[in-house]
């Protein structure tokens, strides 16, 4: 927020709650969130394991939505471990901000009927949008396997979706860095294409810290002329030990730059999240400049870090939509 003390921008927060608060029905789907003079802000959480880590979550979402979120989204846990978890958080969220929502969901260790039936509970509860997502193995298989009478790939999640659920906006995950089963960048991409094919409205990306490596991924995804809006999913670093690990993870590259100077900061955890958050800030506005059409956050159950980025970003359509 450009150009506000800190007075005025908890002001214009708080005023931006209440707007929420008061928009009540507001139903937003993630088709709507993107397009000419808007730009998608998104926020995704996970299903917090205890009592006070969902107390904090709100505390710190609270923090998050004088930014006014297009949408937040919650994730599914490994072979549905959170499916329950998971809606509850997200109606919650839902009841507190009154913003708009998304359910991930994967088809891990699920049957058709079982993604059905969470896909009708989903409705029921007022959930606008799902982010429809195959999963990975579950923990100790390296191979993923659809379940007997499940589905092997996220485009028969959407295709699912789209055919008996079309009140659900749609988002599907893509990969700058290729999707690590995918024989190669080109597959993967045709692979995508036929997700978005199935009905996509938005893909959004798995984290990664080369903008070089997005844009050149950004040029082959037009190139193959798929057209839904492609948002890059960012995760700023708070801490180099827990970067290495969700890294090595997914798969993604970790620039050998920003790694020395992480290390710098070996004992000095202030430090190191300084440094996560000036590289983020750079690597959005850089994003931002080169025309992305909205941001997904990963914000980890987390405020300070997305909330000292976007502060520090030069937004022109979005300080627009949060003053109006
Ligand atoms: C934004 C985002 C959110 C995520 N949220 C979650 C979450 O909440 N819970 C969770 O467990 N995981 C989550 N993940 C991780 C995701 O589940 C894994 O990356 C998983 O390994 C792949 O899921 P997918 O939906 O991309 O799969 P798919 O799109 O099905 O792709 C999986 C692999 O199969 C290939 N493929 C796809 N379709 C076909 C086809 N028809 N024929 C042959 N090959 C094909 C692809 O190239 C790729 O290599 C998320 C990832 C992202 C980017």
């Amino acid at each position: 927020m450009l150009g506000l003390d800190e007075t005025n921008q908890a002001a214009l927060r708080s005023a931006i709650k209440q707007q929420f608060r008061s928009a009540g029905a507001v139903i937003m789907k993630i088709s709507e969130a993107y397009g000419p003079g808007k730009w998608g802000l998104s926020f995704e959480l996970y299903p917090p394991k205890t009592a006070k880590s969902e107390k904090d979550l709100y505390q710190q979402l609270e923090k998050l939505a004088g930014f006014r979120p297009d949408f937040v989204t919650c994730t599914y846990g490994a072979g549905g471990s959170t499916r329950e978890k998971t809606l509850d958080i997200i109606s919650e969220v839902k009841k507190r901000l009154g913003c708009p929502t998304a359910s991930h969901l994967t088809c891990v260790c699920a049957t058709v009927d079982d993604l059905r039936e969470y896909l009708k509970e989903a409705s029921k509860r007022g959930i606008e949008n799902i982010v429809a997502l195959r999963g990975d193995p579950p923990q100790g298989e390296t191979e993923f396997k659809a379940t007997a009478n499940g589905l092997r790939y996220a485009n028969e999640l959407v295709a699912l979706i789209r055919e008996e659920f079309p009140e659900f906006g749609i988002a599907v995950a893509g990969y700058p860095e290729p999707h690590r089963e995918a024989p190669s960048a080109e597959i993967d991409l045709d692979n995508l294409k036929r997700k978005v094919g199935a009905g996509a409205d938005a893909v959004v990306t798995q984290l990664f810290y080369k903008n070089e490596n997005f844009f050149e991924f950004r040029d082959r995804y037009e190139a193959c002329g798929i057209k839904a809006p492609l948002i890059p999913g960012i995760l700023p670093i708070t801490n180099l030990a827990q970067i290495k690990r969700i890294a090595s993870l997914c798969g993604a590259y970790l620039p050998p730059e920003l790694l020395t100077s992480l290390e710098k900061y070996a004992d000095d955890p202030e430090g190191q999240f300084k440094v996560g958050v000036e590289f983020a800030t750079k690597q959005v506005q850089e994003l931002v400049d080169q025309g992305v059409p909205g941001m997904h956050f990963y914000v980890l159950n987390k405020s300070k870090a997305t909330a000292e980025v976007l502060d520090a970003l030069s937004l022109p359509q979005r300080l627009r939509k949060l003053a109006g």
